[in-house]
């Protein structure tokens, strides 16, 4: 049945090619232009589905409580564009990526996570706009939703989820990268791997994807698989293959909240003269924008930060012990190393950090990393501070 489906879309694609010879005058339906190729659903297609064989939410979801996640499903807005991301029936990537989007949310609301998306119709947005909605609400993570294409090569077939830059430059990039690339594999297990899935977007442009170069969160950019594999492209027209790939990207997250969200938070100096705007809000440091003074008396010539490592505040057995991985913790300051002592007491862990005397006066810009148990990076690593002399 899907063969014969796919026999008529390409006979109506051959027609269209010879119809569009004289693009002004004819009226026929062009499926390269106009035609949504996506199979229907009810609107409750995914939320009727979210639990049921297949598609469960296992316990460990619970830990996505909360955490803020926006999607991003990548194109829209661009059905005018002849022959623009499609695959060689005439589907369109962007519709695909709404869909798995709009699927993955209903994952995650039942999880109660905290979800928007960048667009829920098929509009057009910046790739900097959508990374400014990411930021602007302060989402812990970012995930922009992609499928991928290829000129010349119909069987390439295969996932890739890219992270932006250097490995070092936001490890928790990597992070999130790894768990929603394990999540595909298991959901579609394509008979394809490219040897190295996680990629950076350098391999591509020089400065990167935009969407990722622009992104002040916590970011990856999945391609599931190919819209340019004339088998995978009539499987991407399918709901039901659209949920198992929102919920591989589900399960992915699950276990990587699962893992232990690190986080950190400057704690010390307080009272300053500049209060520091994050403070109701300090899970999203690295956006305040007036930062913190930090003056170089005896009083406060060093910065405290509490560390989270994503996992006490569960009070687990054990909880008590360190699950800080004590090698991993640098603080920098314009890429100098600074010195730091890192200190637990069982409850808290605190990381006074010495501010060098060097130090000139003005803004600067700290970044703090460290490890949990399970080798989860900090999600929020940059921090402003203001030295006044
Ligand atoms: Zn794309």
């Amino acid at each position: 049945m899907r063969s014969s489906h796919r026999l008529l879309i390409l006979a109506a694609f051959g027609f269209s090619v010879i119809g569009c010879r004289s693009p002004g005058t004819h009226t026929a339906i062009d499926p390269m232009v106009s035609v949504n190729t996506l199979i229907a659903a009810p609107d409750d297609y995914a939320r009727s589905r979210v639990g049921s064989a297949g598609f469960a939410v296992p316990p460990y979801a619970k830990f996505l409580k909360g955490v803020k996640i926006c999607l991003d499903p990548g194109h829209g807005g661009d059905a005018n564009k002849r022959a623009f991301k499609r695959g060689p029936t005439g589907v369109r990537e962007a519709e695909v990526n709404l869909r798995v989007a709009q699927y993955l949310k209903e994952f995650l609301a039942a999880a109660e996570a905290e979800v928007i998306l960048t667009r829920d119709e098929d509009d057009y947005l910046s790739n900097e706009d959508r990374a400014a909605i990411a930021g602007d609400w302060g989402a812990d993570l970012f995930v922009s939703l992609h499928h991928n294409a290829v000129d010349g090569n119909p069987k390439a077939n295969y996932t890739t989820v890219w992270y932006h830059g250097e490995v070092e430059d936001r490890p928790s990039n990597l992070d999130l990268a790894r768990y929603l690339c394990a999540g595909l594999y298991d959901a579609l297990a394509l008979p394809q791997i490219t040897d190295v899935p996680l990629k950076s977007d350098l391999l591509m442009y020089e400065t990167g994807f935009a969407v990722l170069r622009h992104a002040t969160v916590t970011a990856a950019l999945t391609e599931s698989s190919f819209f340019t594999n004339p088998d995978e492209e009539q499987r991407l027209r399918h709901p039901e293959y659209n949920l198992r790939e929102a919920h591989g990207l589900f399960i992915g997250l699950a276990k990587y909240a699962a893992a232990g969200l690190p986080r950190a938070t400057l704690i010390e100096p307080v009272g300053t003269k500049v209060a520091r705007q994050c403070e109701q809000d300090p899970v999203h440091a690295q956006e305040s924008e007036s930062g913190v003074a930090a003056s170089r008396d005896e009083t406060n010539s060093s910065l405290v930060f509490e560390l989270d490592d994503g996992l006490r505040k569960r009070r687990a057995w054990g909880h008590e012990r360190n699950m800080i991985l004590s090698d991993t913790i640098s603080v920098r300051v314009g890429g100098r190393m600074l010195p730091h002592i890192f200190e637990d007491d069982g409850d808290r862990y605190l990381l006074i950090v010495a501010l060098p005397a060097d130090l000139p006066a003005g803004d600067h810009a700290v970044e703090l990393q460290f490890q949990n148990m399970n080798k989860n990076s900090v999600l929020d690593p940059q921090f402003e501070i203001t030295v006044q002399w």
